[in-house]
């Protein structure tokens, strides 16, 4: 399996990308942030415990997340690998996916972080929220998930350059001129 992270602050454009990428390379997708609100949207047991947690912009607690992502990664047991976004979000998070993968005889290959000044990530937003609506996409919402993006996940980054694992792609200009940088970085494995 060849499985990778795609990293990066809200409206970095890892959704945007990740679709991009699985049309390319076959890989699956899973993004916990969709997977959450596919639970609050078919409101199930999950989706009630955490949709005023995601609402407020603040993070789910690790072990909700984490039992989440690997019953996702286990209903595709044929994977050629898979591109998570959105996760890991937190150290203990990652230790967890570097673990499990572990346990299958896999790891992550590399972790693409797509770089975006806080200037262009918050006009995205302000654009993304008038388009869908998202909630945690308003002003007061949204500070307080760039404020949990710096307390919790910004560590996430050195975990893996320790690991000699990172790679940053800038994520500002064309969607298409992104993808190639992206490519180009995913090519070499
Ligand atoms: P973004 O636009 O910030 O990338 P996502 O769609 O990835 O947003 O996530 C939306 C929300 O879902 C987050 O603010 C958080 O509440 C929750 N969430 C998603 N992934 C995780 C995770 N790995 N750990 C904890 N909470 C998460």
């Amino acid at each position: 399996m060849l499985n990778f992270v795609l990293f990066g602050p809200p409206g970095a454009g890892k959704g945007t990308q990740s679709q991009k990428l699985i049309d390319k390379y076959q890989l699956i997708h899973i993004s916990t942030g969709d997977l959450f609100r596919a639970h609050i949207k078919n409101q199930t047991l999950l989706g009630q415990k955490v949709s005023s947690l995601i609402a407020d912009g603040q993070l789910v607690p690790d072990a909700i997340t984490i039992a989440m992502l690997e019953e996702e990664v286990d209903k595709n047991p044929e994977a050629k690998g898979f591109i998570f976004d959105g996760f890991p979000r937190t150290v203990p998070q990652a230790e967890a996916l570097d673990e499990f993968l572990e346990s299958k005889g896999s790891n992550i290959a590399g972790v693409i972080a797509l770089d975006v000044d806080q200037d262009e990530l918050t006009k995205r937003i302000a654009q993304r929220q008038k388009e869908t609506g998202r909630v945690d996409d308003q002003a007061d919402k949204l500070q307080k998930r760039i404020e949990e993006y710096f307390n919790k996940t910004v560590h996430v980054l050195p975990y893996y350059q320790a690991q000699g694992k990172l790679k940053k792609v800038n994520g500002i200009g064309k969607i298409e001129d992104v993808f190639a940088d992206l490519c180009a970085v995913i090519d070499q494995y």
